[in-house]
């Protein structure tokens, strides 16, 4: 039973990448949720929707790749449900990059690898350059920004 109150996602392992790029059908359910209100996505099982209590982490705030990806991490763990469709649908409402991703698997297009902000920990585990990971998530904040022009 619930220990600890409040501490939320302490010690939790990251999910596994490569099983967890959804079909078609998760596709399609995740894209469907986006036209859901919160309220809405939480009676289809995710109950817990509470935004984090601090902003999102601007990576210009931190000297270093490190640094960002900690309080990124941080960031995403103090949001409550962390199953995978949560994930996605947080990606997807603020990342055109995200949503397109979800089209193209639901309309059984090729999709072309991205490094979504929650896969961070998993880049973690496997050794991607911290640099990198940081130059993408700027990329694709410049891309999305120009796009909403
Ligand atoms: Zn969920």
């Amino acid at each position: 039973m619930p220990r600890g109150g409040k501490r939320k996602g302490a010690g939790r392992k990251p999910v596994e990448a490569e099983a967890k790029a959804p079909n078609k059908e998760r596709a399609s359910a995740i894209l469907a949720g986006l036209s859901l209100t919160d309220e809405q996505w939480k009676k289809q099982g995710h109950p817990d929707q509470e935004p984090p209590p601090f902003e999102e982490p601007n990576p210009k705030r931190y000297s270093t790749p490190q640094d960002f990806i900690q309080a990124h991490m941080d960031w995403e763990l103090a949001k409550r449900c962390q199953c995978e469709d949560c994930l996605w649908r947080r990606d997807a409402q603020s990342d055109r990059g995200a949503r397109e991703y979800l089209w193209n698997r639901r309309d059984g297009h090729s999709v072309r690898n991205i490094n979504h902000i929650h896969d961070k920990p998993i880049d973690l585990n496997v050794n991607v350059s911290m640099a990198d990971v940081i130059r993408d998530i700027r990329t694709r904040k410049q891309e999305y920004e120009r796009n909403r022009k």
